[in-house]
C-alpha cells in the first residue's frame, strides 16, 4: 500500500497519514492552521487564542459570529490538506444551484401568488401552456421548476420592461396554489411546498379500520414501514428539499431565539420561569447537546457544507449516530410551534453525508473528531496521560465516553457483549478514499 496516498506531506511538510492520529501530528496541524488563519484574518486568530484561554463561555452571539466567520477558513484549510478543493467547489456549486428556486419561492410564490386576490382572465391550463411556450424558447428544460424560477427571477430583474410577464406569472402561481388539479402538476416542487398547521391532537393521520366493529383506527396502510434489518430510518430528502428546509429556517441565533438549540423558554429573558411545555406534555428542551443548529443552517445556506459539519461537531462529534436516528427534540422546540417545524435532522444528515461522499470524506470526519479548532475545549487530542481505561458496553454512551477520554489523553479499550465485526484490513491500515 502507498504510504501517503493523501499526499499530506506535499501540502504540510513532515505530516503523514498516521500523524493525523497522534497528538504530535495534530499539534503541528493546529499550528499550521493558526499560521494560515493569522495570514488570512489576524483578528479571527487572536480571538481563537483568547477563546481557548477563557474560563467563562463567551457571549452567545459573539461566539456564533466568530464561528460563522472562522468556519469557512477551516473548510478551505481542510480541503487544501486533502487536495479536494475542486470536489468541494463542485459540491458548493450543486448546493447553490438551488438558490434560484428558493428565491422564486420567496419572491413569487409567497409574496405575489399567495397574496393575489385579483381576477383571473385565463384558466390554469392556458397560463401553464403559455409558460411552457416561453420556457421552450431555449429547448425543453430538463428541470422545469428551476427553469420556471429562472424565468420568473429574470422578469423581476426588469420590472418595467416585463411587467406583463410578472402579472400573468403571478396569476399562474396563485392558481397553482389554489386549484387541486394545478397542485398535482406541482407535486414534488419545493417552491410550492408550504408549511402545514400543526394539530397536536392529530399529529399522525389516521383512518378507521375497514369493517372493524370495535371502531379501531390505524395509520395510512400505504405508509406502513416494516421492521426490516437496519432500513427503518426515514427516507432521505433530496438536495433541493434539504435546501428548502435550510431557507425555511430564520437563523434565530442572531437574536438569541434559537430555541431548537437552547430550549423554548416559558418567557424569553426570564430563565427562572423554566421551559415551555407543549400541549402533549413535552418539555421543549431543544437539542440535548445545544448543537449550533442555526449556525449550521446559515453555513449550509451559503454552500459551506464542510464548515457546517465542523460547526455541528463543536458540540456533537458523534453526529453520525444522532440526528433522526435518535431524537427530534430540536424540532419540537423550533420557533415554529403552530406550523411544521424546520426538519433539522434531515439537514444535519445531508450535511454529514455530503462531506462523507467527498474523497477522503470519512477521514475528514474522523479528523474533525480529534482536531476541531472551532471548539473552545478539547480542540485537539491531548498526548497520552498514562491512564488506561476499559469501557464495557459500546453503545452510544460507551463510545461517546471513549471519544472524550481519548481526547483527554487516556488509552481506551472498549468491549461489548455483541460480537463486533472486524473491518476489512484495507480500511484499518490506510486512509479511506471512498467509503
Ligand atoms: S430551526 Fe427553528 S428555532 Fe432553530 S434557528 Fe431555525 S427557525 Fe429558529
Amino acid at each position: 500500500m502507498e504510504e501517503d496516498p493523501i499526499r499530506l506531506a506535499g501540502r504540510l511538510p513532515g505530516l503523514d497519514f498516521p500523524g493525523l492520529f497522534e497528538a504530535d501530528g495534530l499539534r503541528r496541524l493546529d499550528e499550521a492552521f493558526l499560521e494560515r488563519l493569522g495570514r488570512e484574518d489576524a483578528d479571527l486568530r487572536r480571538r481563537l487564542l483568547e477563546l481557548r484561554e477563557e474560563r467563562n463561555p463567551p457571549p452567545a452571539l459573539e461566539y456564533s459570529e466568530w464561528l460563522l466567520a472562522a468556519a469557512p477558513h477551516l473548510e478551505a484549510f481542510v480541503a487544501g490538506l486533502f487536495g479536494i478543493e475542486g470536489e468541494l467547489a463542485a459540491l458548493r456549486a450543486r448546493v447553490l444551484a438551488h438558490d434560484p428556486v428558493m428565491a422564486f419561492k420567496k419572491e413569487f410564490v409567497l409574496k405575489r401568488g399567495r397574496r393575489y386576490h385579483g381576477p383571473f382572465a385565463e384558466s390554469f391550463g392556458e397560463l401553464d401552456r403559455r409558460l411552457d411556450e416561453r420556457l421552450s424558447e431555449g429547448g425543453a428544460p430538463p428541470d422545469r421548476e428551476s427553469a420556471v424560477a429562472r424565468f420568473a427571477l429574470g422578469a423581476l430583474a426588469d420590472p418595467r420592461g416585463r411587467a406583463e410577464d410578472i402579472a400573468w406569472l403571478t396569476r399562474w402561481c396563485a392558481l397553482a396554489l389554489r386549484e387541486p388539479g394545478a397542485r398535482a402538476r406541482m407535486a414534488g416542487w419545493v417552491s410550492f411546498r408550504l408549511p402545514r398547521p400543526v394539530d397536536h391532537g392529530h399529529l399522525v393521520a389516521r383512518r378507521a379500520v375497514e369493517g372493524d366493529t370495535a371502531g379501531r383506527v390505524q395509520g395510512d396502510p400505504a405508509a406502513f414501514r416494516h421492521r426490516d434489518g437496519f432500513r427503518l430510518t426515514d427516507p432521505r430528502m433530496a438536495g433541493r428539499e434539504v435546501q428548502g428546509e435550510v431557507h425555511y429556517c430564520i437563523y434565530c441565533h442572531d437574536h438569541d431565539g434559537d430555541f431548537c438549540s437552547k430550549g423554548f423558554p416559558g418567557k424569553k429573558g426570564e430563565p427562572d420561569l423554566g421551559l415551555k411545555v407543549d400541549p402533549l406534555g413535552n418539555i421543549l428542551t431543544g437539542c440535548p447537546l445545544e448543537e449550533k443548529i442555526s449556525e449550521m443552517h446559515r453555513l449550509q445556506r451559503d454552500g459551506h457544507t464542510l464548515a457546517a459539519l465542523a460547526v455541528v461537531m463543536v458540540d456533537n462529534p458523534m453526529v453520525p449516530v444522532t440526528g433522526h436516528r435518535i431524537c427530534n427534540d430540536c424540532m419540537k422546540a423550533c420557533i415554529y410551534q403552530k406550523q411544521d417545524p424546520v426538519d433539522i435532522p434531515q439537514i444535519e444528515t445531508r450535511v454529514l453525508t455530503d462531506v462523507l461522499d467527498l474523497p477522503w470524506g470519512v477521514e475528514i470526519y474522523g479528523l474533525l473528531t480529534r482536531w476541531n479548532p472551532l471548539r473552545r475545549h478539547q480542540y485537539r487530542m491531548k498526548p497520552y496521560n498514562g491512564r488506561k481505561v476499559l469501557i464495557a458496553g459500546m453503545g452510544p454512551a460507551g463510545f461517546t465516553m471513549a471519544h472524550h477520554l481519548t481526547m483527554e489523553g487516556c488509552a481506551v479499550v472498549g468491549i461489548d457483549g455483541l460480537k463486533i465485526e472486524p473491518l476489512p484490513e484495507a480500511l484499518l491500515r490506510g486512509p479511506v478514499r471512498r467509503y
